[in-house]
């Protein structure tokens, strides 16, 4: 089975704010879906954390290395993909792409061989994982009922992250987290997210020190990217001393990246984006690595449903992964499947037995996001 085509398609009209200093638009496009199709009629997709322009250069770029190969052998290909681009783009938008196709592949070889994606990672560990919501922070009363809202859906797992938590003074941070806890709950789990990789990011290892002391007080699970995604001495400081387990790693792209971060324990918990890592062959060995260091990895997954099929696939796969992340009210999770997610009584998410990747997309609803432009 050869790769005869790839296409690709920005998701706009609905792109959910990321609470971001530069706030992103409905219009921006942050997530592309990738296409590849093979000469058999299969097509599997994936998904890139970037713009539909730069995963279409990109794709320019890779086609020569593309255009003549099997469409069943996700690792090699991908390896051969950044093996063969060490001189461009490096880690950046031709990582994200790698990561992209890497995901469709993986796709196929799972429709091509009847197996849900995780067995072929090497086997399931469990068949459901607990999804926690992420809402983006608000004042209190606006942040508290927006939790209400998720937890009325049936989540039992809460983040709240970015907006003005860490931007405005200590007295409002701590209000913020008096009111998320009050209003989940003594006893339901409650993570907090600095958003350190702000672009006008300002604080340092004394402000997360306090602050991470104000967090254990109110029982908060975890504690992410306090600090600035490149300041790796201080997550190690940091870790050492917290009284609540640190988080982190959302930014970073290629494997070889997190190894320092791994074997420095600057993190409780690593989370890379197989929407940004590239793909799953990189996700995979990043969560072996993370076992090998006893650093759990719980993936970021602010991206689509494309990104939430691969981590619970990789979910599946990972003995110590055993949450998901779930964006709260993105179109892009929740409109472009199918057939609705389902969460049990419990506020788990069953992983997929069905063979390939990620639950079916609904085709006119990824038109609606995609402009019509031709992908599936
Ligand atoms: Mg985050």
């Amino acid at each position: 089975m050869k790769i005869r085509e790839i296409r690709a398609a920005g998701l706009r009209g609905s792109t959910p704010a990321g609470g971001w200093s530069e706030e992103i638009q409905a219009d921006d496009v942050v997530h592309t879906l990738i296409a590849v199709h093979t000469d058999e009629g299969l097509v599997g997709v994936g998904s890139a954390f970037t713009c539909d322009a730069l995963v279409k250069a990109s794709l320019d770029v890779l086609w020569p290395l593309l255009e003549t190969e099997t469409a069943l052998e996700p690792e090699r290909v991908s390896e051969k993909l950044h093996r063969a681009t060490f001189w461009l783009g490096r880690g950046g938008a031709v990582t994200h792409t790698i990561g992209g196709i890497d995901l469709a592949l993986w796709d196929i070889l799972g429709q091509a061989t009847g197996q849900p994606v995780g067995r072929l990672l090497g086997g399931r560990w469990r068949d459901r994982v607990l999804p926690y919501a992420s809402l983006l922070m608000d004042y209190p009363g606006p942040m508290a009922e927006a939790l209400h809202r998720v937890a009325a859906q049936g989540f039992r797992s809460f983040k709240i992250g970015w907006g003005p938590f860490g931007r405005e003074d200590s007295a409002t941070d701590e209000a913020i987290i008096a009111d998320a806890r009050a209003a989940v709950g003594p006893t339901a789990e409650l993570m907090v997210d600095a958003g350190g990789s702000d672009s006008l990011w300002r604080h340092g290892l004394k402000w997360a020190h306090r602050t991470a002391a104000m967090l254990a007080a109110y029982d908060v699970r975890w504690f992410e990217e306090p600090l600035c995604p490149d300041a790796l001495d201080d997550f190690v400081a940091l870790r050492a001393a917290s009284p609540v387990p640190i988080s982190g790693g959302e930014v970073m792209t290629r494997r070889q990246s997190f190894l320092p971060w791994l074997q420095r324990h600057a993190f409780d918990i690593v989370q890379p984006d197989v929407t940004k890592v590239g793909g799953l062959s990189e996700q995979r060995r990043i969560g072996w690595a993370a076992e090998d260091h006893d650093v759990q990895l719980i993936p970021h997954g602010w991206n689509t449903a494309i990104g939430l099929g691969a981590d619970l696939q990789l979910a599946s796969a990972l003995r110590q992964t055993d949450r998901v992340e779930y964006i709260a009210g993105s179109p892009y999770i929740d409109d472009i499947v199918a057939e609705p997610w389902t969460l049990d009584d419990e506020g788990m998410l069953a992983i997929p037995t069905t063979p390939g990747l990620a639950p079916a997309l609904d085709p006119e609803a990824v038109r609606r996001y995609t402009g019509g432009e031709p992908l599936l």
